[in-house]
C-alpha cells in the first residue's frame, strides 16, 4: 500500500499557524509516507514528534522548511517510487530529509541524489528529528500544547493502526525486511494497552493490529508481564488480544501466522460471539500452497497443513473471515505447483484475497536458490487465472450475504450515500459496503445494513 500526504492546501492536523510565545513563525515540514501500514505508524510517530516540538505541517513541497520522506524498500518499484518522490522532493524544495525502509540502503539514495541532507532506516525517530533541528530549528512554544494525548494519526479518525512489535525473526527468501528492520522487538504489553486506550478515548472505533508477525509477539520479551491499569498483562498474543477487545473499539488482526497457539485466538473469537469487539477475522499471508514452493520460500509456521487449519478453525469460529495474500510466478514455481494453489483456493474459500506478481527484490536470499525464473509473460497468466479463480469464489461468497442484516463501521457519507465495512473486511485492503440511507450517518457509526445486492467484492443495502 503506498500513501503520499502531498496535496496543496492546510494539513487536518494544523492547528495553529505561529505559536504564541516565541513569535517567529513556525517552521514548516512537508511530510511524504509510502509504504505499508508499518511505516505509516512511523510516520505517525514522527509527525507527532514534530508537532509536540511545535513545528507545522504542510501539504506542499515548495514554502517548507523541509520535507521529509519516509521511504518504501519491500520491492523494487517500491523503491522507484521512492525514488522519484525523493527526486520531486529535491525539485520542488531542495532540503530533503529521507527516513525509511530504503533509507536501510544509503548508498543507492546518494548516487541518484547526492543533494539529500540526512538518510535514516525504518524507526530511526531520533535521527530524523536530528535532521529536521538542523534544517530547521524548532520555535517550540512549551506552554501550548500542541498534540493531542493519542498523538497525530494519518488514519482516519475512526480507525487507526496499533503496532505491536518491530522486526522480525524469520528469514523468508523473497523478503529483506528482517535486513531492514532487525530482528523481533516486542512492546511491553502495558505500552500497547495504554497506547490503544488513549486511541479509544480519542475516538477510534477500529484498533488495526499490526506488526510484521503479530502472532510471534511476545517471544522476545519471553512473554513478561507488565503493568496495565489494576492489573498485569502477559506480552501474549493471545493475552494482548483479550486485553485489547475489553477496550470497546473493535480489534482486528493483522499479519497472523499460523502457529499452533492461534487456535487459541480463534476460540477467545468465538467466546466473544458474531456481535464482540473482538472480529471474527483473520489477516494470514500465506502466499502459497505448494510445499516445494512453500519450501523454498522458506515461509514461517506450518504452511504445509493450513487446509486442515482453516477447516478446524471454521469449526470453532463458522464465521471466521480470512485474508490472505499469495505471489505467483516465484522462482521454481511450475504449473503443477501453481495449480496446486488454484485447487487450495478452491477448497479454502478463503473470504479476501490478494495476489502479487512475484519481484526479484535485490539482497533476497531468493535470487541465489538457482531457481527456474518463472517469465513475465507466464507469471502475468498465473496471476490473471488466480484473480479469476478467486473472484468467482468471493462473488459466491458475497452472494450469500444477500438477505442478511450486517453491522458496518461507516467510512463516508456524502450526498445521502454512504461507504463502509462490515465486519469481514479491513480498510484500504479488503471491500466495502455501498450503504443507502434515508437518515444521515456519521463517519466511523457502526449502522446495521440490510444487504440487497453483492458484487464480485463489494456489498451493497440499506440501513435499517
Ligand atoms: S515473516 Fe517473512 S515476509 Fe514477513 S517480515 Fe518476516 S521474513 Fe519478511
Amino acid at each position: 500500500m503506498t500513501r503520499a500526504l502531498v496535496a496543496s492546501g492546510p494539513a487536518p492536523w494544523q492547528s495553529k499557524p505561529m505559536t504564541e510565545i516565541d513569535q517567529r513563525p513556525a517552521p514548516k515540514i512537508s511530510f511524504v509516507s509510502l509504504g505499508c501500514p508499518k511505516a505509516l505508524v512511523d510516520s505517525e510517530r514522527i509527525i507527532t514528534r514534530l508537532r509536540a516540538e511545535g513545528y507545522e505541517l504542510t501539504r506542499s513541497h515548495a514554502g517548507a522548511d523541509a520535507v521529509v520522506v519516509n521511504t518504501c524498500g519491500f520491492l523494487d518499484s517500491a523503491k522507484a517510487e521512492s525514488l522519484a518522490a525523493i527526486g520531486a522532493a529535491l525539485n520542488e524544495n531542495g532540503k530533503v530529509i529521507v527516513t525509511g525502509c530504503m533509507g536501510a540502503e544509503p548508498g543507492a539514495i546518494r548516487e541518484a541524489y547526492p543533494g539529500v541532507l540526512a538518510i535514516s532506516g525504518p524507526q530511526a525517530y531520533e535521527s530524523v528529528m536530528e535532521a529536521v533541528h538542523e534544517a530547521a530549528p524548532p520555535a517550540h512554544d512549551p506552554y501550548v500544547d500542541l498534540v493531542p494525548p493519542q498523538g497525530v494519526k494519518l488514519t482516519p479518525r475512526h480507525f487507526a493502526y496499533l503496532k505491536i512489535s518491530e522486526g522480525c525473526n524469520n528469514t523468508c527468501s523473497f523478503c529483506i525486511i528482517p535486513a531492514l528492520r532487525g530482528k523481533l522487538v516486542s512492546r511491553p504489553a502495558g505500552d500497547v494497552l495504554r497506547e490503544a486506550e488513549k486511541l479509544v478515548r480519542a475516538g477510534v472505533k477500529e484498533l488495526l493490529v499490526i506488526s510484521q508477525d503479530t502472532s510471534a509477539y511476545g517471544i522476545d520479551l519471553r512473554y513478561e508481564e507488565s503493568a496495565f491499569a489494576d492489573r498485569s498483562v502477559r506480552a501474549k498474543f493471545l493475552d494482548l488480544t483479550r486485553e485489547l477487545s475489553t477496550l470497546g473499539a473493535w480489534v482486528r488482526l493483522h499479519y497472523v501466522y499460523p502457529y499452533p497457539h492461534v487456535d487459541e485466538v480463534v476460540e477467545l473469537m468465538a467466546q466473544s460471539g458474531a456481535t464482540g469487539n473482538l472480529l471474527q477475522y483473520l489477516d494470514i499471508p500465506f502466499q502459497h500452497a505448494s510445499p516445494r514452493v512453500l519450501k523454498a520460500m522458506r515461509r514461517p509456521g506450518n504452511q504445509e497443513k493450513t487446509l486442515d487449519r482453516v477447516k478446524a478453525w471454521r469449526q470453532a469460529c463458522p464465521d471466521l473471515a480470512i485474508r490472505s495474500t499469495f505471489i505467483v510466478g516465484f522462482p521454481g514455481e511450475t504449473e503443477e505447483d501453481f495449480e496446486m494453489l488454484l485447487d487450495w483456493l478452491g477448497e479454502a474459500r478463503l473470504d479476501r484475497v490478494g495476489a502479487f506478481k512475484y519481484e526479484p527484490v535485490k539482497g533476497a536470499m531468493a535470487n541465489d536458490l538457482g531457481l527456474a525464473v518463472v517469465p513475465d509473460e507466464e507469471k502475468e497468466r498465473r496471476y490473471r487465472r488466480f484473480m479469476e479463480k478467486q473472484q468467482a469464489i468471493s462473488a459466491s461468497i458475497l452472494k450469500n450475504k444477500v438477505g442478511k442484516r450486517l453491522q458496518v463501521i461507516v467510512d463516508s457519507f456524502e450526498n445521502g450515500v454512504g461507504k463502509g465495512r462490515s465486519r469481514a473486511d479491513a480498510p484500504e485492503i479488503d471491500g466495502s459496503v455501498h450503504i443507502a440511507s434515508r437518515r444521515p450517518l456519521r463517519v466511523g457509526d457502526l449502522v446495521t445494513v440490510k444487504i440487497d445486492k453483492a458484487g464480485p467484492y463489494d456489498l451493497h443495502g440499506m440501513a435499517v
